[in-house]
């Protein structure tokens, strides 16, 4: 099957975990605060978990019942009920007396089981207005949804918002929203409203560069069209935060042209994945990413044709 923007776009209307309801009318969510901080060369790092997400494997482009069984197995995953549980990881990166957050979760928009990557800023005595800088890897309701308080305002009161030009560009193109089926629209207007209340302290980058002190923006384009990864220098140690470059930590390393129906051009999701797993195994980087499973922290090993994951050792108590 070929997806393009309008079925993308459909079956995200159409999947039964994402609710499109307003956000002022949202009832706050239940989930508890879970989060993972270490100490990465000059940078105090935080992983907060969001929650998670089923995703059924009917949304996967190319998926084999048989194959991904015998990948599961080697692996040592599971799979519940036809359906990838796929954790929603937002991050906190102190450095230099800043405090820069790299996605925000869903908040509201998402439904039940996810929206505590605020309660996990509290857990760790992080206040919302404490926040200086906010990247978005891209403009997804899993990723943006966390920038609106319960009231509809920013959530984030003193934050500069830094997203590229590219993603800013595809959301707020009319002519591609009057493209999309109505049942699609939900997703323009979350992104919007998402981002409405940053539009006098926003900063939009123009390709690969500085997004922020010691961070810098990598092009991913595919899963999104300005769909971005960033780079941490902290002094001398580096970390990758790759967005959405893989969805199921399970399954994606193995089957690496396995596409999911949330991805805006499939082709060039999976170049841009080869890309960057074939730079992370060669740079031997330490990688995080918005879905891997938490705490989210590893490298990529080369297995054959395609890859594996190594998670890294869980720093406790650090
Ligand atoms: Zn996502």
């Amino acid at each position: 099957m070929t997806i393009n923007r309008r079925s993308l776009l459909a079956t995200f209307a159409a999947a039964p975990v994402l609710t499109l309801g307003g956000v002022a009318q949202a009832a706050t969510t239940g989930a508890g605060a879970i989060t993972h901080g270490f100490t990465l060369g000059d940078a105090r790092v935080t992983v907060l978990l969001d929650g998670h997400l089923p995703v059924g494997t009917q949304l996967i482009n190319g998926y084999d019942e048989a194959r991904a069984q015998q990948v599961l197995a080697q692996g040592l995953h599971r799979m519940q009920d036809n359906a990838l549980t796929i954790p929603v990881n937002g991050y906190l990166v102190e450095r230099a007396g800043r405090r820069v957050l790299i996605d925000t979760g869903t908040a509201q928009l998402m439904g039940p089981g996810l929206g505590a990557l605020h309660a996990g800023l509290a857990a760790v005595g992080v206040a919302p207005d404490s926040i200086d800088t906010v990247l978005l890897t891209h403009m997804h309701p899993d990723h943006a949804g966390g920038l609106l308080a319960a009231d509809g305002t920013a959530a984030f009161a003193k934050a500069e918002l830094v997203v590229a030009q590219r993603e800013w560009d595809f959301w707020h193109d009319e002519a591609i929203l009057a493209s999309v089926p109505e049942g699609s629209r939900g997703f323009f207007d979350m992104a919007r409203r998402a981002v409405a209340p940053y539009a006098d302290r926003l900063r939009l980058l123009q390709g690969e560069g500085q997004a922020a002190p010691g961070l810098t923006a990598l092009d991913l384009p595919g899963h999104t069209p300005g769909h971005t990864g960033f780079m941490l220098d902290a002094g001398g140690e580096g970390l990758l935060f790759w967005g959405d470059l893989i969805h199921s930590t399970a399954l994606q390393f193995a089957e690496p042209g396995w596409t999911i129906a949330f991805d805006d051009d499939p082709a060039l999701t999976v170049a841009t994945r080869r890309r960057m797993l074939d730079r992370a195994v060669a740079d031997n980087l330490l990688v995080t990413g918005a879905h891997l499973d938490f705490p989210a922290l590893g490298r990529v090993l080369r297995q054959g044709t395609t890859y594996a994951w190594q998670p890294a050792p869980w720093q406790f108590g650090l």
